[in-house]
């Protein structure tokens, strides 16, 4: 099994990434294809020899169960709590399972229970990107190095290493 590993930290956990604009177009007819690490969100070309469809996310979603509370940042009563289930997670984003509703676009923190960790892990910013009828997607804006680390550490425990 062939892996494209990071150039940057050696790891075999990468993907394809979305290609954009002439100069992907044009390498792509050469199967000159992006990478984005799932671990340091390093992007590399390198060069495939076979053609691929283009991807549509950069970073791969790992399923996970979670417990997560998400408050919105603006808040001036600091008593909205939104309880929910994680359901899954990449470096930059995740998808919260919950019943309470956020409006699209709303800044929030994010703590959350992971079955690896004793202490929560928390992102100090995410928006709200996407809603569903069971819950919302976030994208991370904005979180410390160590909780930055120690995401990493979950991904490269559940990713896959990408055969090519
Ligand atoms: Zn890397």
């Amino acid at each position: 099994m062939h892996t494209q590993n990071c150039p940057k930290c050696g790891t075999a956990k990468t993907k394809l990434a979305p290609r954009s604009g002439v100069t992907d177009r044009l390498l792509g007819t050469l199967t000159i294809y992006p990478f984005r690490c799932q671990l340091c969100t390093h992007r590399f070309t390198t060069f495939l020899g076979k053609l691929k469809t283009n991807p549509r996310r950069n970073y791969e979603r790992v399923p996970v169960q979670y417990s997560a509370q998400v408050r919105p940042v603006h808040d001036p009563t600091r008593r909205i709590v939104v309880e929910g289930t994680m359901v899954n997670l990449s470096l930059r984003g995740c998808r919260i399972r919950t019943s309470q509703r956020l409006p699209m676009g709303c800044h929030v923190m994010l703590e959350l229970q992971s079955g690896e960790y004793d202490l929560p892990i928390m992102i100090d910013e995410a928006i709200v990107r996407a809603r569903f009828t069971d819950g919302v997607g976030l994208r991370f804006s904005s979180f410390l190095r160590s909780e930055e680390s120690r995401l990493r550490r979950i991904l490269d425990l559940r990713l896959p290493d990408h055969a090519i």
